[in-house]
């Protein structure tokens, strides 16, 4: 019933996560009825962050340059490093603001189901960083059968080097997702973070 153009709009919108046929539709009118300078604006910061957005060389979050802000901040200690899954989690632990480490993001959690092996994770870059002035490595994964998996054989590579690890345990739920996890329990979770053997 739409033009062709209209209802591609329409489809490509629906990859979004939540939105389904009806909100598409709504968002495509909104873009082509709503303030011309808003939809520019939009279109030019999809270009923007398709061109420009690249991975950080050190810890493997996004970032605008080789190196990201939170790598080349002075004032963050660089001996502690906490190990996520996600750039996602990078940013839910940011907002925490409890945090004053860096990052190791791995890219992904080892899977079989999904055929993810150690090797297709950043693995060993992060195995690269540790050295003798490491004071701590945390494990902040997510509470399922994939995370533990992961933590399992992260916390083995790393400790035959000595490094010292711990892990969030403490308030994540079960099979929890550290990207839906709350402020508050991702801060408690920090707090209560335990050294594994
Ligand atoms: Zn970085």
């Amino acid at each position: 019933m739409y033009p062709d153009s209209l209802e591609a709009l329409i489809e490509s919108l629906m990859v979004l996560p939540g939105v389904g046929r009806k909100t598409a539709e709504r968002y495509a009118f909104h873009l082509i009825e709503g303030e011309k300078d808003a939809t520019e604006k939009i279109i030019a910061s999809i270009e923007t962050v398709n061109q420009s957005l690249t991975q950080c060389k050190i810890c493997y979050n996004y970032a605008d340059k080789e190196i990201c802000k939170i790598c080349s901040n002075q004032n963050r200690n660089h001996n502690i490093i906490c190990v996520v899954s996600s750039p996602k989690d990078v940013f839910s632990i940011e907002k925490a603001g409890q945090f004053n480490g860096v990052y190791h993001v791995l890219k992904g959690l080892i899977s079989t189901r999904k055929g993810v092996m150690p090797e297709d994770l950043t693995i060993n870059e992060l195995l690269k960083r540790i050295d003798e002035n490491t004071e701590e490595v945390i494990l902040a994964l997510s509470a399922t059968v994939e995370g533990e998996t992961t933590a399992l054989y992260v916390s083995k590579k790393l400790e035959s080097m000595n490094a010292p690890v711990s892990r969030l345990a403490f308030g994540l739920p079960i099979g929890g997702q550290l990207e839906y996890t709350d402020d508050m329990t991702l801060m408690k979770a920090f707090e209560g973070r335990k050294r594994m053997k």
